[in-house]
């Protein structure tokens, strides 16, 4: 045996346990086993996939398992990735394999499973159980049985032991089998002819008289010089697969296997795109850019710049630089607007250069244009979330389009943020990044403050067009001049009326579906609420049940209260549903739609709403936040928002950041076309900052008296904030399992003299029931990340020490608190 041969591989696996395991390398895979390459392991009674992230000479782990299968023929992860995943698993507290498995191909994570088979048939004599014989009596019957199958035909759920005493009996043998991921290359049949285009005309006739489906199929397969895949054939010669193999028997064509590219990139007629002469505001930024792209140098940009600014434009331009100095870039976007319309720009520029990646697509599309960026063939990507951790190699700039977007959060572990991840990943890169936001997140705009990110800014539209005249309506005000809470106030019924005289398009605005948020009884105020959890249901009319919209359960409606038998259950509020009968009633002959989460559930009716209002088929537009982001509609003029109470409500720091975000977000709607626009707010929050905010368009304003708060309070951004969330189905277990952790941090905080820490709670969440959980919390607050770390490990370790039911979500950069 040569020295210094790594025999030794450790292994991450996508489990929450520990980082990694050490297994030894089966001699055959020696040589090609590298860093990065996926592996599937034995682990207890389980055989699971993981990545190899380091490979050693020795180690100290004794009774070493072997690797048992290494299905890739080269790595998956490079340097980089396993970097930058490590930093991953560190910065949000999750495990290395739980970090590798998000960054993984789609269908990579297959979990194996163990079968049983018999070894030797039970000598005379030899005593078994009654339990024993069933399965002796079983696996002869087979070849070979799983756990599962064994369980099944059994009808039993323990047979591990008996199955284990067997294997050491001698009688039974196992062995771990992985189930081919479900996810692979497309394979299609492609039809390509044998016969020379010459002869072709004299067979076809021949053939004619004796077989003509056959000469007719022949004649199909002549028409395309290239092979094409043979279900469009015979569809498009209405043939079938009998008279296709006749063909392929008289060896007249050939059908083969050929991988189909199964690519979701559009199909754009290229050279439609023009190239625009930058504004000089567009120059100024492009140019700082461009420095430090011709730097190969990491730097953070932030690029403000309002609603049709003309920020894409900028991206497309310094990411052309990129391209040319042969690196790669990634441009991130918010799920809900990687709208083909958003790809069709990139693409229109860079034409088959572009990859698409995000979750709407199925496995097989994300499956194929991971490939394709593995493979180099793709050197921009687009994409959602994930697409952070896109397989590019030698990435030269990373986009983040609206950074402020809470969907770059991932809810589920990891729980990291795309946009912090992709700062990270530019930084192990020397890449340059750009942050794209006309509301950046307070986060951002203070990293600029602390010049740490450099602020680039686009003051005005690239049309010249002003932004919307935003007014705000007071709506205690209308509620005493009209002796009533309508839905839509008299100045707002007058704007619409007016602009749909002119024709013109009108949208409106309510961020809650359903007809009516919740139900009172008159007499005794009691509020029907949802079994599962502790929140109001919203009543909904077209299907005439309340529905909860955490756990989505309904239940039918009451009319007499349940609690006081007497009063009368009235609706309260308003939701999409009762805004669009409302609008119905006022204005009978508009033509209305709703866009809403019921509205859209059906695959492709989202863009059918949304294509219809682009023809100008729809004249008023009622819908949820689904329609405040990204669209472009040349015909909208006006936009109502029929209440920003609700987002101003949410009992959370960043409420009001949201608000502020959510009411210059659909007013960027109104007036992109020739027309000016107009965005009237309903509240009843009228001097609230966000909204008065909003109304002048200053960003400024707002951010200096949020962040005044933020100060005051030692919220973020001056502190780091993890969220520790206790979860479980018995109030009294979560309220003890937080109150054991709570004093364990309190221990430790003055233990270690960690002055700076701030810790709420342990307390009740706002929603403090959901899905039949309880949920009880503690917030940790603090200007030093490290004095976090060491409370948040204090805290996993007190958690496990309880060994209970209740289960601990630790969120690092948590969003909200609720
Ligand atoms: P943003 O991303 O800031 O909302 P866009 O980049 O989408 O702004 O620009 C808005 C519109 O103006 C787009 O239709 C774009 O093609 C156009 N545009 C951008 N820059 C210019 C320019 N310098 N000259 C002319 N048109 C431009
Ligand atoms: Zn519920």
């Amino acid at each position: 045996m040569s020295r210094g041969i790594k025999k030794i591989a450790e292994v991450a696996l996508p489990l929450p346990i520990a980082d990694t395991f050490h297994y030894t390398v089966p001699s055959e895979f020696r040589g090609s086993l590298k860093p990065g390459s996926r592996v599937t392991v034995p682990f207890q009674r389980r055989v699971l996939t993981g990545y190899v992230v380091r490979l050693l000479q020795h180690t100290d782990v004794e009774n070493l398992r072997q690797i048992a299968d290494v299905p890739d023929a080269s790595p998956t992860f490079g340097e980089h990735m396993l970097e930058l995943t490590r930093w991953v698993s560190e910065y949000y507290f999750c495990s290395w394999g739980e970090a590798l498995a998000c960054a993984a191909p789609p269908g990579a994570i297959v979990e194996g499973k163990r079968v049983y088979r018999m070894k030797a048939m039970p000598k005379f004599g030899v005593k078994l159980s009654r339990r024993e014989q069933e399965l002796v009596a079983l696996l002869n019957e087979h070849a070979e049985r799983s756990l599962a199958q064994l369980q099944r035909a059994t009808g039993v759920r323990a047979l591990q032991n008996a199955l284990n005493r067997l294997e050491s009996k001698g009688l039974v043998e196992s062995r771990h089998v992985v189930p081919r991921s479900k996810v692979g290359p497309k394979k299609v049949r492609f039809v390509a002819p044998l016969v020379s285009p010459e002869n072709a005309t004299q067979v076809v006739e021949e053939l004619r008289a004796s077989a003509p489906a056959q000469a007719k199929l022949l004649e199909a397969v002549m028409m395309d010089s290239k092979p094409q895949a043979a279900s469009v054939l015979l569809e498009k010669a209405g043939s079938s697969w009998q008279v296709l193999r006749a063909l392929e028997r008289k060896k007249l064509v050939v059908v083969a296997k050929k991988e189909l590219s199964r690519s979701p990139v559009p199909e754009v007629a290229l050279g439609q795109d023009k190239k625009v002469v930058l504004t000089e505001e567009q120059q100024k930024a492009y140019d700082i850019i461009s420095l430090a792209v011709r730097a190969d140098q990491f730097a953070v940009f932030l690029l403000k710049g309002i609603t049709g600014s003309g920020k894409t434009e900028v991206y497309l331009r310094f990411i052309e630089q990129v391209l040319e100095k042969g690196r790669t870039v990634i441009v991130l976007v918010p799920e809900i607007s990687l709208t083909p319309q958003t790809v069709a720009r990139f693409a229109n520029r860079f034409g088959p250069h572009v990859a698409v990646l995000h979750s709407k697509l199925g496995a097989g599309e994300r499956y194929d244009e991971w490939r394709r960026i593995k493979r180099g063939d793709a050197s921009i990507v687009v994409g959602a979330r994930s697409a952070v951790f896109a397989p590019v190699r030698n990435l030269g700039a990373i986009v983040v389009d609206e950074e402020h977007d809470s969907s770059y959060k991932q809810a589920d572990v990891p729980r990291y943020h795309a946009r912090d991840v992709a700062i990270m990943r530019a930084k192990m890169c020397d890449a340059v990044i750009v942050l794209g936001s006309a509301t950046p997140s307070l986060e951002s705009y203070h990293n600029c403050e602390m010049g740490k990110f450099m602020l680039l800014e686009l003051t005005s539209r690239v049309t010249g067009q002003p932004l919307p005249k935003v007014s705000v309506i007071d709506m205690r005000q209308q509620a005493l001049d009209m002796h009533a809470r309508p839905v839509i106030s008299l100045p707002l019924q007058d704007k619409i009326e007016e602009r749909l005289g002119k024709g013109e398009q009108v949208m409106v605005f309510l961020n809650r579906r359903g007809y009516a948020p919740f139900l009172i009884c008159a007499r005794c105020g009691y509020v029907p609420m949802c079994r599962k959890c502790y929140v109001s249901l919203t009543y909904h009319s077209t299907t005439d049940v309340l529905q909860c919209h955490y756990c989505n359960s309904s239940q039918g409606v009451l009319t007499i209260c349940p609690e006081c038998g007497k009063g009368k259950l009235t609706l309260m509020g308003a939701g999409t549903e009762k805004t669009e009968r409302d609008l119905r009633y006022l204005f009978p002959e508009a033509r209305i739609e709703r866009m809403d989460l019921d509205t859209t559930s059906r695959k492709g009716a989202h863009q059918r709403i949304l294509s219809r209002f682009m023809k100008g088929e729809i004249d008023i537009l009622v819908g949820t936040q689904m329609i405040a982001k990204g669209h472009d509609f040349p015909g909208v003029t006006l936009v109502g928002v029929v209440s920003a109470d609700v987002a101003i409500n949410i009992p959370d720091f960043r409420a009001a950041e949201r608000v502020f975000q959510l009411l210059t977000q659909v007013a960027g709607r109104a007036g992109r076309g020739r027309e000016p626009g107009e965005v009237v707010i309903q509240t009843y929050n009228y001097e609230h900052y966000s909204i008065q905010g909003a109304r002048t368009h200053d960003y400024d304003a707002f951010y200096r008296q949020e962040i005044a708060l933020r100060q005051e309070a030692d919220y973020p951004p001056l502190t780091r904030l993890v969220h520790l969330l206790f979860e479980g189905p018995e109030e009294r277990e979560v309220l003890r399992v937080s109150g054991v952790v709570g004093r364990k941090l309190q221990r430790v905080a003055s233990r270690e003299k960690l002055s700076r820490v701030e810790m709420l709670g342990p307390a009740p969440a706002p929603f403090s029931k959901l899905r039949n959980r309880y949920r009880w919390h503690i917030a940790l607050l603090s200007p030093h990340v490290k004095h976090v770390r060491t409370l948040v490990a204090s805290a996993k370790e007190a958690h496990l020490a309880e060994q209970s039911k209740v289960s601990l979500k630790i969120d690092m950069d948590a969003l909200d608190l609720l």
